[in-house]
């Protein structure tokens, strides 16, 4: 008969990744009462490590793998950092679907910055035996009863060394204990103040077009608080979305433009009444909260529509039932609105995770939302991980947006996963978009989403007429112009009428590349396989990808000829076109190259709102956010930017950006134009856009993709090599194809990847493309052990792009 093996309690602890290895889950000898999600302090080489227990159970020697003299003990356990059950099983479910390991899945989970926060705690032994104990010893354990019966010492201030000595002694002694906790939080909610703005808008409209302009930090506050009017946004909240600091508000205070708010919610601003359209989908949405329907809602509406009046409802009803609310937006500085009207309805309950917020700050955060002390949280994507037991209610706001997908490990989407914890908190998720996400739209076609539509538009203001211009006619009429004459018309009617335009290009820079004219020679990074953008105002090139950059050449390395030309056009260059044809016209530009100048983006801002430009130009900056009731003449200047990227997803991203940038015209009663300038007037994403025709676009891109066999109608993923040594890549990527075709896995590639050299680095990719229905397993097996040397792995389950 064999010998029944001994076996201990172990668990296995995931370390964080950036000190641990990306793999770091290790096993200890567990303390008693140990749970998943605990958090505990473990040994690791000399180190001391904090980690999180993601498995309790039996062992034996075997299963181990090593002697039980071999196994180390977790040091101690941490109080109050436990991570709840449900986010245990949103890493997991993580780490499944986006093929990583799981300490790098619970990354976003953990409570941030902990590690920094931890206090330990002398606690001594009640009703110990203190014969023979010397007198200065039992007087440091009086002093701790005195104190309260327990000692702390804060993260950054130790004890004297002379006390750490008894109390280590006394601990040694039995008689005395140690706890690692979380440093204790200020006891109220963060009493930071909220602010809004005074009732009266004619002052304010004054201080806009007359001081404003010399106080440009100051003008961008009150600009971002119009579109919260009446209520209060924090100091902090503040500083997020109009990157300013504590002393502009203050500033602005004192200068009685903004009043400190009260915490309770404006009770005499009684709710809109919703239209018929938004009865319908209240009351689909208020059913699925009352009788914990995990089911998935699209919330189809174009701008305008009164999306976030149904949000609200819907959330005031979850409320009701006393759950709890998740609202992600895809950004928070687009989300003042929403901000707003939640604070409006909701008070003091509702809590904001954003970028500006410290440390510490988000520790709190973590803590208050764990501890059930906020109804609603608002975030971008990672708030999808806040620790909120009890949901009732899930939204994610512009879902199509981009945002939602973390391009890092884990490469998770934020739609995914709050699909995941709609079902596991038996609660409805809202999905809400004006052009959704094709993914999005397609499963509400299968009925995997309920789609609910708001047709039309709530308030008065009518869709803008939208032009397209055939930038080929030009071209083959020999007088190619940075405007066709229908825009250029427009521009001038716009000066004269003293009313404003935005151009939109989305590419930075004067031109996107210099070259001989004699030779054809162009010039390219050194180090990635894109050409150098000539920036003509700061006379450099610059690489796009890596921010190499060289100062232009004088002539040509290949022919030693001087004919170098920029071509192409870019931002910078349409900023001097408009100059040159419109003389009197006040102009200003809106990129990255632009912003990192402190102070420019509130300059251009608020010196547009104040109306003191007449035309601004710039990149995707210009086409979110900010209202600007002047604006009446949109020109998109090349919409084939976007449309010739070699990617899947061009056409969807096209028709996206061409909707949201139309949207900048005509906000108020005036109407807007909008020229759309192409060498493709025929191609769908521009003529729906055109139309704004979303369903029409829909029932194209997916014939589309049905033919070409792209999402939704499979799923891929991207395997990415990338390494200095190019055979060393080659080598890597046919290894991988071998082990997927072991495992009869479909896959396309490998092949070199569009950026083929990012870095100094090589690039090649494999495609794996699965039925929609399909586990990961099969891929899961080829990828097991997979590390070749010298080079990186990146694994993409559901890319947004495939470059
Ligand atoms: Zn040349
Ligand atoms: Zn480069």
């Amino acid at each position: 008969m064999a010998a029944i093996s001994e076996t201990r309690s172990v668990v296995d602890v995931a370390i964080d990744p950036r000190s641990g290895g990306k793999d770091a889950t290790y096993t200890y000898a567990a303390q008693p009462g140990m749970q998943e999600g605990d958090a505990a302090i473990v040994p690791l080489g000399n180190r001391k490590l904090l980690g999180y227990v993601v498995r309790c159970y039996q062992a034996d020697e075997d299963h181990l793998g090593f002697r039980f003299d071999q196994l180390k003990s977790v040091i101690e356990t941490v109080e109050g950092l436990q991570i709840p059950s449900i986010l245990m099983e949103a890493a997991r479910f993580t780490a499944d679907r986006y093929l990583c390991p799981l300490p790098s899945a619970l990354a976003p989970v953990v409570p941030p910055g902990a590690k920094d926060r931890l206090a330990t705690v002398w606690r001594p032994v009640p009703n110990a035996d203190l014969t023979g104990l010397s007198p200065v010893r039992r007087e440091v354990l009086r002093a701790i009863d005195d104190a309260g019966g327990e000692l702390m010492e804060l993260p950054g201030k130790p004890l004297p060394e002379g006390t750490q000595r008894h109390l280590k002694d006394l601990q040694k002694l039995g008689l005395l204990t140690s706890h690692r906790v979380l440093k204790p939080f200020r006891e109220a909610k963060s009493k930071e103040k909220l602010y809004r703005l005074i009732a009266d808008s004619v002052r304010i409209e004054e201080f806009l077009l007359s001081e404003g302009r010399k106080k440009p930090a100051q003008a961008l506050v009150l600009i971002t608080l119009q579109e919260a009017p009446r209520t209060g946004l924090r100091t902090s909240e503040i500083r997020a979305m109009a990157a300013v600091t504590e002393a502009t508000v203050k500033s602005l205070v004192t200068a009685g433009l903004l009043e400190v708010a009260s915490e309770d919610s404006d009770a005499t601003a009684p709710p809109p009444m919703p239209n018929v359209a938004q009865g319908l989908a209240i009351a689909a949405l208020e059913d699925a909260v009352k009788f914990r329907q995990p089911q998935g809602f699209l919330l189809f509406g174009v701008t305008g529509s009164g999306k976030t009046e149904v949000f609200l409802r819907a959330a005031a009803e979850a409320l009701r039932q006393g759950r709890r609310v998740l609202y992600l937006v895809p950004e928070i500085t687009l989300a003042v609105q929403a901000i707003s009207q939640l604070r409006r309805r909701f008070g003091a309950t509702v809590s904001v995770l954003h970028s500006e917020m410290s440390a510490g700050e988000r520790l709190t955060a973590w803590s208050d939302i764990r501890d059930g002390r906020t109804a609603i949280v608002l975030g971008p994507r990672s708030a999808v991980f806040a620790p909120i037991d009890d949901l009732g209610l899930i939204i994610v706001d512009e879902e199509h947006e981009q945002t939602y997908k973390q391009d890092n490990v884990p490469r998770y989407h934020a739609r995914e996963v709050a699909k995941f914890l709609s079902d596991r908190h038996q609660c409805p998720y809202v999905l809400g978009s004006a052009t959704p996400s094709v993914e999005s739209y397609y499963r509400a076609e299968i009925e995997e989403l309920s789609l609910l539509s708001l047709p039309r538009r709530a308030a008065e203001a009518q869709l803008p007429t939208v032009q397209i211009c055939d930038l080929g006619e030009g071209y083959r009429a020999g007088s190619a112009q940075m405007f066709v004459p229908d825009l250029a018309d427009a521009l001038q009617g716009a000066l004269d009428r003293q009313e404003q335009a935005i151009l939109f290009l989305n590419r930075r820079a004067y031109a996107p590349f210099l070259m001989c004219r004699d030779c054809g020679h162009q010039w390219m990074c050194p180090h990635c396989s894109v050409s150098l953008s000539f920036h003509r105002g700061i006379k450099r090139l610059k690489c796009h990808q890596c921010g190499y950059q060289e100062s232009p050449p004088e002539s040509c390395p290949a022919c030693s000829h001087t004919r170098i030309a920029p071509f192409g056009i870019g931002t910078e260059k349409v900023e001097e076109a408009l100059r040159e044809q419109f003389p009197t016209a006040r102009v200003a530009r809106l990129d990255r190259d632009v912003v990192q100048r402190k102070g420019a983006l509130e300059e251009i801002l608020s010196g547009f709102r104040a109306r003191e430009l007449d035309f601004l130009v710039g990149t995707q900056m210009v086409a979110k956010g900010l209202d600007f009731p002047w604006v009446t003449v949109v020109g998109v200047i090349a919409a084939d930017v976007s449309l010739n990227l070699p990617d899947f997803r061009a056409s969807e991203r096209t028709f996206q950006l061409l909707s949201q940038v139309s949207g900048r015209a005509g906000r108020s009663t005036r109407p807007g134009n909008v020229f759309i300038q192409t060498f493709n007037p025929e191609h769908s994403s521009v003529v729906f856009a055109k139309e704004h025709n979303y369903v029409g676009f829909y029932d194209w891109i997916r014939s589309e993709r049905d033919a070409a066999q792209y999402p939704p109608y499979c799923r891929l993923i991207n395997i990415t090599v990338a390494g200095a040594n190019r055979p060393q890549v080659t080598a890597a990527t046919a290894d991988l194809a071998q082990r997927l075709t072991a495992e009869a896995v479909d896959y396309i590639g490998p092949a070199d990847c569009v950026l083929e050299r990012l870095q100094e680095k090589w690039r090649r990719h494999l495609i794996i493309k699965l039925p929609t229905d399909a586990s990961l397993g099969r891929v899961k097996i080829a990828l097991n052990g997979y590390e070749p040397a010298g080079v990186n792995v990146t694994v993409d389950v559901d890319p947004y792009s495939l470059m």
